[in-house]
């Protein structure tokens, strides 16, 4: 990329507020126009009695349809293409945690010019660069995440070791030998590389070079980022990165420098990803510091994009989100995703998200953060016990049972619900190298 292109892509980052709504209503209007030429489109849109083409006017915008999981699988197997399939370089897919993978399309600019810009910009924002040896932890396959940081590694010159999750000890023995500098990598896969090396006797802090990672796939609280950051070479910050497939990869979301310390990201590519935080039942915009969910809006994607996309994800706009001292002020900030409305439990009529009870283990002293189940015993269709599951770390100070009464203590006063809880020894959960799955539903008639 030559100085121009660099100088051009720091001055849309600094860009005002006003100007990236011009810029994202001139983008508006022409994904209007191609949507046009898709009858799965104009379709669309006719069930709000609208047409692509009305997109030129912003306020049209609200009047569109959301989209839902089910819009897309009417479409099977390919969705809302909008490009000829010839013109595809390669296809992606959704998790299918709930039902069959979804497939999304991108030409070769959607993959070699947007992707990498967008996660470049991220990788930049946190100071990822030329003379950076990145450890690439994410999946590869149909899954975006490892795909997307390849790109983004490219865009800001750094050595990429597409290493991808697992292979524990070899990676240990890597980051110290290869001096990593950068990474990108599941928080909870992190945490247990940490504790590997130190049963070989290494110390990260001192035997590793790490000094800042974007972590993704997985949403953690603020205590267990306090927790990897001081297992690491002292300085090491670690970032939260937030994306969707549907939005075109881990593109949406990053933390700088400043936001950092108050657990806020940037929504960092809103010149080309539209975001909307809105309150799930009425979808009204939230004012600052209330709690919305996000749908999205891609403006330049070319193959499968989507608009108002229903993430399902609930996030708190910041109080001030155009006010961080690192300049972007045109891209708001947000808190940590709180949770997936498809993640609430309800439970004898009161609302939990598993991220409440992750708050709660994460905050007390002698638990390992990384390692934790929430069970829901169903004995018929009225009777629902609760049970959390922790560990206690070997060298914890607290006794099992004094972690387990903190526990009882907080999430009684704190989300005013009496569980069970259960603390083991360490190592006795499951770890996960990517997504955890936190929930389990044990029936009575299988378990
Ligand atoms: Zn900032």
């Amino acid at each position: 990329m030559g100085a121009r292109a660099q100088m051009s892509e720091a001055s849309i980052e600094m860009l005002e507020r006003d100007d990236v709504l011009a810029l994202q209503q001139g983008k508006l209007a022409s994904l209007g126009k191609r949507l046009a030429g898709s009858r799965e489109w104009r379709a669309h849109f006719a069930r709000a009695g609208l047409k692509p083409e009305d997109l030129a006017d912003r306020h049209a915008l609200e009047a569109v349809p959301t989209l839902e999981k089910s819009d897309l699988r009417e479409l099977y197997p390919f969705p809302f293409l909008t490009v000829p399939s010839d013109t595809v370089q390669r296809f992606f897919a959704t998790s299918g945690t709930t039902g069959l993978p979804i497939l999304f399309g991108f030409t070769e600019r959607d993959v070699e010019v947007l992707l990498r810009g967008q996660v470049g910009r991220i990788l930049r924002a946190v100071g990822i660069g030329p003379g950076d040896r990145v450890y690439q932890g994410y999946g590869y396959g149909t899954w975006i995440g490892g795909s997307a940081l390849d790109e983004g590694i490219k865009a800001v010159g750094a050595t990429n070791f597409p290493i991808g999750p697992g292979r524990g000890e070899l990676a240990v023995r890597w980051v110290a030998d290869h001096g990593y500098t950068g990474c990108s990598i599941s928080p909870l896969w992190m945490m247990t590389l940490i504790d590997i090396a130190r049963r070989q006797g290494m110390d990260p802090k001192r035997d590793w070079k790490l000094r800042v990672g974007v972590f993704g796939g997985q949403s953690v609280s603020k205590a267990f980022k306090d927790e990897l950051e001081a297992a690491l070479p002292d300085g090491f910050m670690a970032h939260n990165i937030y994306g969707t497939t549907e939005a075109g990869g881990p593109i949406l979301g990053v933390s700088c420098p400043y936001s950092h310390e108050r657990d806020e990201m940037h929504l960092i590519n809103e010149d080309t990803v539209l975001t909307e935080i809105v309150d799930p039942d009425t979808l009204k915009p939230v004012s600052p510091g209330e709690s919305g969910e996000i749908v999205i809006t891609t403006l330049d994607k070319e193959a499968s994009p989507v608009v108002r996309w229903r993430t399902r994800d609930l996030v708190r706009l910041s109080e001030r989100p155009h006010d961080c001292p690192c300049g972007r002020k045109g891209y708001p900030l947000i808190g940590r995703i709180i949770g997936r409305t498809d993640d609430m439990l309800k439970v004898r009529g009161v609302i939990l998200y598993p991220s409440q009870v992750e708050d709660i283990i994460a905050g007390t002293p002698g638990t390992a953060k990384e390692a934790w189940q929430i069970y829901i015993d169903r004995e018929d269709r009225v009777l629902e016990e609760i049970t959390v599951a922790v560990e206690r770390r070997r060298n914890a100070e607290l006794t099992a049972d004094q972690i387990r009464e903190s526990i009882l203590r907080e999430t009684h006063s704190r989300l005013g619900i009496r569980l069970n809880v259960e603390c083991h020894d360490e190592g006795a959960l499951p770890r996960y190298e990517a997504k955890a799955q936190r929930v389990h539903v044990r029936t009575g008639d299988n378990s």
